[in-house]
């Protein structure tokens, strides 16, 4: 009996924790339903960055990233559990290399929820037809022009533009870094004309093709395009920007002179610059004097890359003379990007209505 009344009690206490797992197993599932299902087409320098971000987040999953060749990046990319989706006609060709593929990019479009796009720039055309074939929402880069989406993202200035569309474009780098400062510094001064020079990394890190490699290259269309980019989200603003291409491949460093509404002290400008979000001021006083201390920073931050995504602003390069503000700011161009690419993807599937909300759930997971 007393065998038969313990092997009863055995039962219910298996029963009881096969419910506890299948219960567990079922709020499991629905946590996962409930997450957006993120597609990353083109694994570079942006998508991979992007692929880490959404791993961080608790409101989204990554379902599979894209390659077209089989390089060391898709290698690497399968290496990190992500599902590599290829196109079709390369399928053998990944296999033949020895990397496991799980389908075409199709599939992994029919699989997404929302789709960032992070191929090299002008090849948006041919995806903007696909995406709208499947339905599903698409994210492209700065490379791309605003007329692709119609809609531009930048957090801090217009995340709820975005709110449920289908289409939005992330702006590039550059913008990104202009928008983060001159936003806050418009709304509580008015900029009544802004000036700006953008010198520019000639390649990315890992970019061995491009240059210059021991000169200085003007752009000599004038004004450049960046201004026209920063109004294709504040389009009440004055910008003109020049740019030239050095030989560095860390960081874009922009030199900024913008006449303001009215006379203010510089001491007022660098509250506003302190407390604009993704924005840190460093000291050149701290031995922060060049990009090169900065990205080591970023290092010694333990920054996912040793990536710095926040725009870095000289405080002691802060100056206002009677009513014209000048600054210098520097922009990781690999990384800026990433945490807008996140917010975006909140904004446009309706995950969280406050701008505000989205950036310090966004930031609180990358460690910003
Ligand atoms: P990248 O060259 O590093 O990566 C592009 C990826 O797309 C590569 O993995 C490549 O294999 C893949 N690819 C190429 N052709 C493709 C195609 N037809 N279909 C699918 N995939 C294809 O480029 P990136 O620097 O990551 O730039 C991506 C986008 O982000 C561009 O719009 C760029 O302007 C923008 N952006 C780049 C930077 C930067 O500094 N690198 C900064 C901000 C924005």
């Amino acid at each position: 009996m007393g065998k038969d009344r313990g092997s009863t009690e055995n039962s219910y206490v298996f029963f009881a924790q096969a419910h506890k797992y299948y219960f567990l197993v079922a709020v499991l599932e629905t946590v996962s339903l409930m997450k957006v299902k993120v597609g990353i087409n083109g694994y570079g320098t942006i998508g991979k960055r992007v692929a880490t971000a959404v791993n961080q987040q608790d409101d989204m999953e990554i379902v599979g990233v894209t390659k077209t060749r089989p390089t060391y990046e898709a290698k690497d990319a399968v290496r990190q559990g992500y599902p590599l989706y290829v196109p079709k006609e390369n399928i053998e060709a990944f296999e033949a290399a020895g990397i496991k593929v799980a389908g075409s990019v199709e599939d992994m479009i029919a699989a997404a929820d929302i789709i960032v796009d992070c191929t090299p720039g002008k090849v948006a055309e041919e995806y903007k037809k696909k995406y709208a074939e499947a339905g599903v929402k698409a994210i492209w880069q700065g490379g791309e022009d605003h007329s692709l989406t119609g809609i531009s993202f930048n957090a801090t200035a217009n995340y709820k533009e975005s709110w449920g569309v289908q289409f939005s474009r992330v702006v590039s780098c550059n913008t990104t870094g202009l928008l983060r400062t001159l936003y806050n510094i418009d709304k509580n001064f008015k900029v009544k004309n802004a000036f700006v020079t953008l010198i520019r990394r000639s390649a990315d890190p890992n970019d061995s093709k491009n240059g210059p490699i021991n000169a200085i290259e003007p752009s000599v269309k004038l004004p450049t395009h960046h201004g026209p980019d920063v109004q294709s989200i504040m389009p009440w603003i004055s910008i003109n920007t020049m740019a030239v291409k050095v030989p560095t491949t860390l960081m874009h460093v922009h030199t900024v002179v913008a006449e303001l509404g009215s006379e203010v002290t510089t001491e007022q400008v660098k509250e506003v610059i302190a407390n604009c979000p993704r924005v840190r001021l460093v000291k050149s006083k701290d031995g922060i004097k060049s990009t090169a201390q900065i990205m080591d920073l970023a290092r010694e931050l333990g920054r996912s890359r040793g990536d710095m995504f926040e725009i870095v602003v000289w405080e002691d390069g802060i100056k206002v003379v009677g009513n014209t503000l000048y600054y210098y700011q520097a922009v990781n161009q690999e990384s800026d990007v990433i945490p807008e690419n996140i917010d975006c993807i909140r904004s446009m599937c309706k995950l969280e209505e406050d701008p505000v909300k989205s950036m310090e759930k966004t930031n609180k997971a990358m460690g910003i």
